[in-house]
């Protein structure tokens, strides 16, 4: 026979675990019930435990799962789009403008001029278009959906093949495979060429009745290099059009600016450029190197972009007022300083921030530091975009190198987690490292306390 009575009342527990956690205290409860009924089957099933585990057991796991709620860190990876650290980081001017809107109502779909209902998102997609120097452009969730979207639109149970090389069958991570989004969508993939080789021929010799569109992929994070060809762009583009079938391409991250104008890293190729070698309608994500909010944005010529829009799926997809917002912003800003000058993208700031200026913070840290049981010094390191951007491209950077006197290096890095705002940092050959490229000048202050927190 199992003993209970080895289980602690809920109420009890939750009040003593109430000051060890900033949580709604229903939420404490909640959990130490559901705790508990797992417990409550281990003894069932023969467990043979004491009180005291079993509290410090949901005590564990109750800190692991308050330290999940979604907050600030401080990203000291130095890479710049990190996915599990939430990608692009917004700029003041794109999330300013976000308390107006979200707090009131807004023209959303409301015409201010003659008091009718108005176009969701017909500015932004004007400004996009603008920006990107095409005739439509519209924005959805994010990339995967706007691919999924463009692939319904453009695809019939007649006309359902859709022609990819095979160097472009790329998974993008998260389970994001081509093949298989393809699939979900509806198409029928019908691979061309080799891994490494795919000639025009290949496309041409592809092409049936049944052929929808032809879809181009970025291999955004994965480099072909050695005995490898593949038709340029404009080539394609001449091809398709000759048989009146679209080409798309899945851009990626998609940088509307040259980056590699702002560190020396490979030239990532911009929608625009795209656009110009003859792709009817590319797809990228908001939340790469633009450096807006999570979305996917489509552009190109417009009877492909309202056919997409009159797709009912569009519905399910379109984004909502608060990414809109920053979205509109974002894309402002970069209008703005067409004229001249970086629009204030973090990423992109981030990307420009010249070695000197990390040198001169990583001092001032390491000076505040000084007196602490650890050796931290100034490396030089690199940094990379990450994000699936330019998987070759790695840049200078700096980081503070620690050596500690006693605490483990594991230690050190799960005490600068357990900070807050959390620090980010990684180990690379038995040392750990604190890449400053991607931490704010801002968050300096917060990541010498966090260090004096968790060396002394
Ligand atoms: C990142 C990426 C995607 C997915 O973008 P999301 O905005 O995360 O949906 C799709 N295709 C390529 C080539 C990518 O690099």
């Amino acid at each position: 026979m199992p003993d209970f009575s080895q289980l602690p009342s809920v109420e009890k527990l939750a009040h003593a675990l109430a000051s060890e956690v900033t949580l709604p205290r229903p939420l404490i409860t909640g959990f130490v019930k559901r705790s508990l009924v797992r417990w409550r089957e281990r003894l069932a099933a023969g467990e043979d435990t004491e009180r005291e585990t079993i509290e410090k057991d949901i005590l564990t796991t109750l800190k692991s799962f308050a330290s999940s709620r979604l907050q600030p860190v401080i990203n000291a990876t130095g890479v710049l789009i990190h996915t599990n650290l939430g990608r692009s980081p917004l700029g003041q001017r794109a999330t300013s403008a976000l308390g107006g809107v979200a707090t009131g109502y807004s023209n959303l779909e409301f015409n201010l001029l003659d008091g009718k209902r108005g176009q969701r998102a017909s500015y932004l997609e004007t400004a996009l278009a603008v920006l990107l120097e095409t005739e439509a452009a519209t924005a959805v969730n994010n990339c995967a959906a706007a691919l999924v979207l463009a692939l319904r639109t453009l695809i019939s149970p007649e006309k359902n093949e859709v022609i990819v090389s095979r160097g472009e069958l790329v998974e993008i991570g998260g389970g994001f495979r081509i093949p298989e989004v393809l699939e979900t969508s509806g198409a029928r993939l019908v691979e061309v060429g080799a891994t490494n080789k795919t000639h025009l021929d290949d496309y041409a010799g592809a092409l049936t009745e049944q052929t929808a569109l032809i879809l181009k992929v970025h291999r955004s994070n994965f480099y072909l290099g050695g005995f490898t060809a593949e038709p340029a762009v404009p080539e394609i583009a001449s091809l398709a059009r000759k048989h009146g079938i679209p080409l798309v391409e899945d851009l990626g991250s998609g940088a509307v600016m040259n980056t590699d104008e702002l560190a020396p890293i490979d030239h990532e190729p911009t929608p625009q450029e795209a656009l110009r070698n003859g792709i009817d309608l590319v797809i990228f994500s908001g939340d790469k190197l633009l450096g807006g909010p999570q979305s996917g944005i489509i552009a190109g010529g417009s009877n492909l972009v309202s056919r997409i829009k009159a797709e009912p799926f569009f519905r399910a997809v379109r984004c909502d007022k608060l990414i809109l917002t920053v979205l509109q912003e974002c894309i402002d800003d970069y209008l703005h300083s067409k004229g001249g000058g970086t629009p204030d993208i973090p990423v992109l700031n981030f990307l420009s921030t010249p070695l000197e200026s990390l040198e001169s913070r990583a001092k001032t840290i390491v000076k505040e530091l000084e007196k602490l049981p650890a050796r931290v010094t100034i490396v030089e390191t690199s940094s990379q975009t990450g994000g699936g951007t330019m998987p070759r491209s790695e840049f200078p950077s700096l980081a503070l190198e620690i050596v500690t006197k006693g605490t483990g290096l594991d230690t050190l890095a799960a005490k600068l987690r357990s900070a807050r705002p959390a620090v980010i940092g990684y180990l690379h050959e038995e040392k750990f490292l604190l890449n400053l490229r991607t931490v704010f000048p801002s968050q300096d202050k917060a990541l010498i306390s966090a260090l004096r927190e968790a060396l002394q």
